[in-house]
């Protein structure tokens, strides 16, 4: 009988963990099902220029079932998990409860924004981690530029034309930078907004931005962005958001609008419903053969998972893409010599960082690859090389450069579509007097 391989979540590890599988794993010797409450992988390095329109939304995403042959996709929601008896539970599309059994199990489920207890954070705040929150954002911007264009209230038009980022890494910065710069690319269409001027705040706890990069090419980015005209406001923290002000540490009252929240990740609620366990910080407890600890057959990767970082003696690997995908190729590759009979052949996750490229639109950008340092336009040339490189398939590809090759011709569009997708109810639609047919007179009477 062929073993069953489930895989949660279809995100960057899931979706590499899954290919690599396919690859691995005799014709039939298997059954791979992949559950995911989506049916694409996010390309979460380029949904900042998704936000600011520089990309079509759904060219920043991967259908699964374009890039997948083999596997099983299980459309729905990992609810829970019993690893003593060896399955999962899940809300399958449609309602319908499944149990999933398996032999082995990778989990990849990825994180979720880490909210702290800020009076106001919850209601008036948005994230910045799925394309339905990059997308709002987008709307969000166009709405506030279109109603302070009529506002006749100076104080109103101020809190619409201000917009406040908290968190300065990947997230945070890419797409503030994004922003700003789409704004910026927008705002000759209102003329009154370009006379008021806007506001565009980085707010960051730390004492730089970009903890993740070398510290000149964080300074690098940093005075870009101010020669921008961007306040970046480090040692500084939010106290309490209304929602039409935002109160930081230093006592400042910034009139806002629009909060961003980007202050870094935590594993999925799901995680600790997995009966798996966790550290301290709540991802799945790993060794570095991606292997959970105490559950054989049990495998954990990338946000979700404290995979011990190879370049950080006693630390887990930082939640990126890059180290995921690594680890996505170790698991898959451990979990078919686990199947085969040779766990001895396991391998460890050895990964150490090549490079990161930090995207400022305005053809600006930082990067560091190999030890090298790159600043301003080549930086910029070489990340949206690498990320061409990166994104699966010639089709998403050919779909990527168009849109970038566009969008340097003709600028940007400044189309909001809020509504796109939520169409009015066809029963309130008919019963406005103004759609009613009008009467017409009886040919019979
Ligand atoms: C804006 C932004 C920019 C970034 N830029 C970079 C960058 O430039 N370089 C870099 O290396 N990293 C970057 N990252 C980090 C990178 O995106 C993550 O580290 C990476 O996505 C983690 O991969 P993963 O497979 O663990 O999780 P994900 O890719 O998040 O995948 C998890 C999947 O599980 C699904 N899922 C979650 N819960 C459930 C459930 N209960 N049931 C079913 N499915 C579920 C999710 O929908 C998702 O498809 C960025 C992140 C963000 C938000």
């Amino acid at each position: 009988m062929a073993w069953n391989v489930v895989i949660l979540g279809g995100g960057f590890g899931g979706l590499t963990a899954a290919r690599r599988l396919e690859r691995k794993l005799p014709h039939q010797s298997a059954t791979v099902t992949l559950v995911s409450d989506t049916n694409f992988m996010l390309y979460t390095p380029l949904l900042p220029g998704a936000a600011a329109g520089t990309l079509e939304p759904r060219h920043v995403v991967v259908p699964l079932r374009e890039q997948l042959k083999r596997t099983v996709l299980h459309p729905g929601e990992v609810l829970g998990a019993d690893p003593d008896g060896k399955v999962v539970r899940v809300r399958s599309l449609g309602g319908r409860e499944t149990v999933l059994p398996y032999d082995q199990l990778l989990v990849a489920l990825g994180s979720t924004s880490r909210t702290l207890p800020i009076p106001g954070l919850a209601e008036h705040a948005v994230g910045f981690k799925t394309l339905p929150e990059a997308i709002a954002l987008r709307n969000r911007l166009l709405q506030s530029m279109e109603q302070a264009e009529i506002e006749e209230d100076e104080a109103t038009q101020r809190e619409l034309l201000t917009f406040v980022f908290v968190g300065a890494g990947y997230a945070g910065l890419e797409g503030l930078a994004e922003l700003q710069d789409f704004y910026a690319d927008v705002v000759d269409g209102y003329p009154r907004c370009k006379i008021a001027g806007s506001r565009f705040v980085l707010v960051e706890a730390r004492d730089r931005v970009m903890p993740e990069i070398q510290p000149k090419l964080a300074a690098f980015a940093s005075a870009e962005l101010r020669r921008r005209g961007i306040d970046i406001l480090t040692e500084t923290t939010v106290e309490r958001i209304t929602a039409t002000a935002t109160t930081l540490s230093t006592g400042e009252v910034v009139p806002t609008r629009t909060v961003v929240w980007t202050a870094g990740v935590k594993p999925h609620p799901v995680i600790a419903k997995l009966g798996l366990p966790l550290d301290g910080g709540g991802r799945i407890a790993a060794d570095r053969f991606c292997a959970v600890q105490d559950r054989p057959g049990v495998w954990a990767i990338g946000d979700a998972a404290a995979v011990p970082d190879p370049a950080a003696k006693g630390k887990p690997s930082p939640p990126t893409a890059q180290h995921v995908v690594r680890q996505a190729k170790v698991a898959g590759d451990n979990i078919a010599h686990a199947l085969a009979g040779e766990p001895d052949r396991a391998r460890p996750f050895r990964y150490r960082t090549l490079g990161v490229f930090v995207d400022m639109g305005r053809h600006e950008a930082v990067a560091s690859t190999l030890g090298i340092r790159w600043r301003g336009f080549p930086a910029w040339f070489l990340a949206r090389t690498y990320h061409l490189a990166l994104m699966p398939g010639w089709g998403r590809r050919a779909r990527l450069v168009t849109d970038w090759t566009v969008g340097l011709l003709f600028g940007r569009d400044s189309a909001e579509l809020g509504r796109l997708g939520h169409p009015a109810e066809l029963e309130r639609k008919l019963s406005e007097p103004e759609l009613a047919p009008e009467p017409t007179s009886n040919p019979a009477g």
